[in-house]
């Protein structure tokens, strides 16, 4: 992975190879930092693997209507149970009401669960990139790439064959500029993103139209190291360009009665470092691992005493990250001054610390 500051240069590079300049890989060590897997992909090994496990019922293109206490009859007292009215006319009472349901979680609501935090004023647009070729490293040895603007950082992360998907989060006006443009004026500035000044790009936000022409002249002028930058977008998937408000939030806990909140439910992070759906999947882990503990020793899986654990696993790790994202969003937004000389000493200097960044790259590719 190769990261820069697009106002003074400075780089650091994430890969083994400079990493273990100074020692031998330790076989705990991975050899790939991490992986881009595609959503959608996900999903669907999730679902199958679901169905080939059995004894679960899914219920496709269902909405949750509401979410109420159940009620206390002769027969059973549901009181301090969550009941859901789905959208094709069933309810269901769960003895623990798992809230994955996104930043603006019904669940958290239901449970009246606090979501504390702010809006980064920044917009995060997406699109599916071709490239002129495979990437500089060839098809088995993908680079991703990320230069820090003053609005906010461009992302190119690889995708298989000559696709790469970007992440570029900016202020909501230039968002909807880049939205608005035709696909070659598109192509054109994503490209200029990750070759011309912050500058350049200030004013190529202001021109209606036509940034393809000014684009290719502004190049010219502006010598840089193609290798040392993602290869040339070519192309852009249509309808793929798409963006998303940035913000940061972290409920007050993530468990209430009958009730754990897992993935955005319970926070929602800057998309600098690409850690919100791998918190999330780290939540999953650890809340499998308190219900497995709950029913090996008879617990209610469902009480606040048996759900404590996965509340305290969880809660520092994820605020810890979410502190590093927000910082690292507020450095990277000084377009001038000391703050820019020290934040690229700093960052050269951890490039030049091969076991430091070893470091940093076993703990993002989840090694020990
Ligand atoms: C621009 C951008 C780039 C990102 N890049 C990365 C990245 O590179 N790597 C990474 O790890 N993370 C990334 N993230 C973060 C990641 O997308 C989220 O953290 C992740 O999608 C959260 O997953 P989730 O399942 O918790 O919530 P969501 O993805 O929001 O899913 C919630 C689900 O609940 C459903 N739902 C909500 N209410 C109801 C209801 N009433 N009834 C039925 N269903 C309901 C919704 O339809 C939705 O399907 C990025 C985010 C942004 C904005």
């Amino acid at each position: 992975m190769r990261v820069w500051d697009g106002v003074s240069d400075a780089r650091i590079s994430f890969d083994w190879d400079t990493a273990r300049s100074l020692g031998p890989r330790k076989p705990t060590q991975p050899t790939t930092i991490a992986y881009m897997i595609e959503n959608v992909n996900t999903v669907s090994a999730l679902l199958g693997r679901l169905e080939e496990l059995g004894g679960v019922d899914t219920f496709s293109s269902t909405k949750v209507d509401s979410i109420e206490l159940g009620a206390d009859t002769e027969q059973l007292d549901l009181s301090s149970w969550p009941v859901l009215s789905l959208s094709n006319g069933k309810s269901l009472a769960a003895r623990l009401l798992v809230g994955a349901d996104g930043a603006n979680s019904p669940v958290r609501t239901f449970a009246g669960i606090p979501s504390r935090g702010f809006d980064y004023s920044r917009h995060g647009v997406v699109a599916t990139l071709k490239l002129s070729g495979p990437g500089w490293g060839g098809p088995d040895h993908k680079i991703a790439y990320q230069r820090f603007l003053p609005s906010g950082p461009i992302a190119m992360l690889p995708m298989p064959g000559n696709f790469a998907t970007l992440v570029w989060s900016t202020t909501p006006e230039r968002a909807a500029k880049l939205k608005s443009l035709s696909s070659a004026d598109f192509v054109a500035m994503v490209n200029a993103g990750f070759r011309l000044s912050p500058t350049d790009l200030q004013y190529l936000h202001t021109l209606p139209s036509g940034q393809e022409e000014e684009i290719a002249w502004r190049e010219k002028h502006t010598p840089v190291n193609e290798r040392s930058i993602p290869m040339r977008v070519t192309d852009v998937q249509a309808g793929t360009v798409a963006s998303f408000p940035l913000r940061m939030r972290h409920a007050d806990t993530y468990t209430g009665e009958r009730v754990a909140l897992v993935g955005d439910a319970a926070h929602t992070i800057h998309p600098l470092a690409g850690q919100g759906l791998n918190q999330g999947q780290g939540d999953a882990a650890a809340l499998v691992r308190t219900i497995s503990y709950a029913v090996e020793t008879g617990q209610d899986i469902g009480s606040t005493l048996a759900l404590e654990s996965y509340n305290s696993a969880r809660y520092a790790e994820n605020n810890a990250m979410l502190g590093v994202c927000d910082k690292l969003h507020r450095l990277y937004s000084v377009e001038s001054g000391p703050i820019v000389g020290l934040r690229s000493l700093g960052l050269r200097a951890v490039d030049a610390m091969g076991p430091l960044k070893g470091f940093f790259m076993n703990r993002a590719a989840g090694g020990v």
